[in-house]
């Protein structure tokens, strides 16, 4: 088989961030990208489209514009890994050799483990912003729907940008606000989880929009099935005792965030952790069992909010732990688990989370400019106006003024992965 010093699976926001940085540090590297899709998504967009800021056309691009130059593109699927032999699998079976592989395919949304889901999404007043097709359908709704009720769903996590679910409704509220409708409209936010947002110190700013909006909190309320026809949803709902039952609301208009998982290539892999996500060190984003494979993005099993941002800062590491593999060398830059999440409470406001391994806060901006636990203009300008540009022409392209890798003089101290890779 073909053999590349550098193989990478997945050509989304962290298959292309990592192969930015790499070139900026290598220009010459021998890399290839698997990637099925002919299509990049900016996904961050789509909450914008749902709230009617963003045409859905501004989230995507050809993906054979978003490759860069002099990168080999396999427009095929991996479907198994054979890390003894150094190889990747693809759908058809043919197999690619590498020294060192990345592997960042994201995560699978799981439409169909809620029964009856699949079939009224883009009808019935069904919606969701977890899909390009899907999201200018959300404000389609939000323009219609005057009076009854709305639901909002959220699965249990891990999921991407976990505040999603309710930048949705926060941005359909505000609209319902202004144009008057708010009043004739009960509002619920139906979440799996027991608390607003992981992280406490974003919570009392979410609960003043929560009161603003008359919103009502549904604490460990799970969805598992939809009857779009007869316009019911039904959770399984879980006291504190862990007794559970199962309760049907009627609904007018339904914004569903679907459960996520591992994709199953990577679950069935060995290179899975015990619940199907790709193994990594949390600071090095190296396999934990092979020392030539490094992971980044929604598919990894790292305990940081899955989110392009925190691809921003993963990329780099990465980038600089690869070349120091293909030089026999062990991985020397650490992440720190930074991820962000703008929550869109109003149009023109947002709570700009940014946030660490443990919910440590780590603002970008200083206090005196953006309060990140308090909601923010200038977040929303940076949002609308900025971070797009920053995704395509810095992020992708490996800008290094961008995000700058910590590096190490002495190794990490729980690196558990071999040193380096026997080539
Ligand atoms: P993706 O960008 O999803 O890319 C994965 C790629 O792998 C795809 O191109 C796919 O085709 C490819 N692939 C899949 N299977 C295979 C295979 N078998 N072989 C090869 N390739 C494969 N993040 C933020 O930072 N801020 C936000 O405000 C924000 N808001 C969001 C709102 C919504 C509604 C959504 C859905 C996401 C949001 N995110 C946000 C999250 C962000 O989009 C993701 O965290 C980010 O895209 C993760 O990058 P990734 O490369 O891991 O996955």
């Amino acid at each position: 088989p073909r053999r590349h010093d550098v193989l990478i699976v997945g050509g989304g926001a962290a298959g292309q961030a990592v192969t930015g940085s790499l070139l900026q540090r290598q220009p010459d590297l021998d890399i290839a990208i698997i990637e099925p899709s002919a299509e990049h998504y900016y996904q961050p967009g789509w909450t914008l489209v749902g709230g009617g800021v963003f045409d859905r056309k501004q989230t995507l691009r050809p993906m054979h514009d978003v490759m860069p130059e002099g990168v080999k593109w396999y427009q095929a699927a991996a479907a198994a890994f054979r890390p003894e032999q150094q190889q990747v699998v693809l759908e058809d079976g043919e197999r690619l050799g590498y020294r060192t592989l990345i592997v960042a395919p994201g995560l699978t949304l799981d439409w169909d483990a809620i029964p009856g889901l699949r079939e009224t999404l883009g009808r019935n007043g069904v919606t969701s912003n977890y899909r390009f097709d899907l999201a200018p359908y959300t404000w389609e709704l939000i323009n219609s729907t005057r009076k009854g009720r709305a639901l909002f769903t959220q699965p249990p996590m891990p999921i991407k940008c976990a505040g999603a679910p309710q930048k949705a409704m926060y941005l359909a509220c505000d609209h319902w606000r202004r144009s008057g409708a708010l009043p004739d409209l009960q509002v619920e936010f139906c979440t799996a989880g027991a608390a607003l947002f992981g992280v406490a110190d974003y919570v009392p700013a979410l609960m003043e929009y929560v009161d603003r909006y008359r919103i009502n909190l549904a604490y460990q309320h799970t969805l598992i099935a939809v009857d779009g026809d007869n316009r019911l949803a039904r959770f399984r709902v879980t006291d504190a005792q862990g007794n559970s039952e199962e309760v049907d609301k009627s609904f007018d208009m339904l914004h569903v965030c679907p459960p996520q998982r591992a994709p199953r290539f990577i679950s069935d892999s060995p290179l899975a952790d015990a619940a199907g996500w790709i193994d990594l060190n949390p600071e090095t984003l190296q396999h934990r069992r092979y020392g030539d494979i490094f992971g980044l993005g929604d598919a990894g099993n790292t305990p940081n909010a899955k989110t392009a941002a925190a691809v921003r800062k993963q990329a780099p590491v990465v980038a600089e732990n690869v070349l120091q593999a293909l030089k026999g060398q062990p991985p020397r830059a650490v992440y720190d688990g930074y991820g962000s999440c703008p929550l869109t409470v109003e149009r023109g406001k947002i709570v700009l989370a940014e946030f660490g391994y443990g919910g440590k806060l780590l603002p970008s901006f200083p206090i005196w400019l953006v309060e990140g636990t308090r909601p923010s203009r200038l977040s929303w300008l940076l949002k609308e106006k900025m971070l797009p540009w920053i995704y395509w022409n810095a992020m992708l392209k490996g800008r290094e003024w961008l995000a700058k890798p910590e590096i190490l003089t002495h190794r990490p101290a729980d690196h558990e992965a071999n040193a380096a890779c026997d080539f």
